[in-house]
């Protein structure tokens, strides 16, 4: 205990010196998360990357997160403490297998979900997060084909919402599809009338199951505002700590503890601290890269 209060220490000094913020997603460990100047989902953890007045920002999260709020403040520093934090689904779709698919879909607008890399956001025409998706979908005239990387769970819960239908890349968080409507039954006998809330990178039986589907940070706003007791979450686990903090009287269960993403809990207290001491592990993208991408990440926040 007393180490990890020294780490703490030292964490603070540093940030202080450096002028650093410290920007953790709702998935990573309770103690980064409890370290961090902020805690949110992608979409807000970009917008606050583009508007701190810091120099150095802390990225405790995935690879594609530290590059997108590279490409809205290029004049940063971004540290990602963890090299080797990646996204597999980030990982399902390449810049080629994109361009082949533009290539056959000429026309087509292009939504691009954030969890990609910098390369395949150059390609595509707009972002969109799990808390935008449905507005960016409705944002783009209703004659225009639409193309949605890269997650067939997200791409399909939006068409479902939106009336439209897109042509989907095949991929998919694993976390996410970990989870199965079974888990949603069992946690519902076990908590009679708890509500049940799935993130729409879950598979659709599992978001049919739910009582609501929510990206991360509209659940958060549901916690604020829900009556029930207890609530059962299909998202990755670590969001648990982030709504106990929110609503320390409601009881939060997770539809599976097997849905842990070991990418997002690959940074500890100790990464954090290394990369304020070192400043080492500064994530960049080339201008020819960065131009296109961050116009497609600045076309979502416009949508908002
Ligand atoms: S939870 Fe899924 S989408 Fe998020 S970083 Fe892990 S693998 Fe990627």
């Amino acid at each position: 205990m007393m180490e990890t209060d020294r780490t703490i220490r030292e964490i603070e000094r540093l940030k202080a010196a450096r002028r650093a913020v410290i920007l953790a997603h709702n998935y990573q460990e309770s103690d980064v998360q409890d370290v961090a100047d902020f805690v949110g989902d992608s979409l807000e953890l970009s917008q606050k990357a583009a508007a701190t007045p810091a120099e150095v920002i802390v990225f405790c999260g995935v690879h594609f997160m530290a590059e997108t709020a590279f490409l809205l403040s290029p004049e940063k520093t971004v540290l990602l403490p963890r090299a080797a934090a990646g996204c597999p689904m980030a990982d399902m779709i390449t810049p080629d297998g994109l361009a082949a698919m533009r290539d056959a879909h000429p026309g087509a607008a292009v939504v691009c979900y954030v969890n990609s890399s910098a390369a395949v956001k150059a390609l595509s025409d707009i972002c969109c997060t799990s808390a935008n998706a449905e507005r960016v979908v409705r944002s783009i005239p209703e004659d225009r084909e639409i193309v949605f990387v890269p997650d067939k769970y997200l791409g399909r819960h939006v068409e479902r919402r939106t009336g439209r239908s897109m042509v989907l890349w095949p991929g998919f968080c694993p976390i996410h599809a970990r989870l199965e409507a079974l888990d949603v039954r069992r946690a519902r006998s076990a908590h009679p009338g708890a509500e049940v809330w799935a993130h729409p990178e879950c598979r659709p039986e599992v978001s049919d199951a739910a009582d609501f589907v929510l990206s991360t940070g509209g659940m958060v706003r549901r916690a604020r505002e829900t009556k029930s007791a207890t609530v059962v979450v299909a998202t990755e686990v670590g969001m648990l700590h982030r709504l106990r903090a929110e609503r320390p009287d409601v009881t939060f269960v997770a539809a599976s503890e097997a849905a842990l993403c070991t990418n997002m809990k690959m940074t500890g207290l100790r990464d954090v601290l290394a990369a304020l001491e070192t400043m080492r592990g500064a994530i960049t993208v080339p201008d020819e890269v960065r131009e296109p991408a961050a116009r497609a990440v600045a076309r979502m926040l416009e949508v908002g």
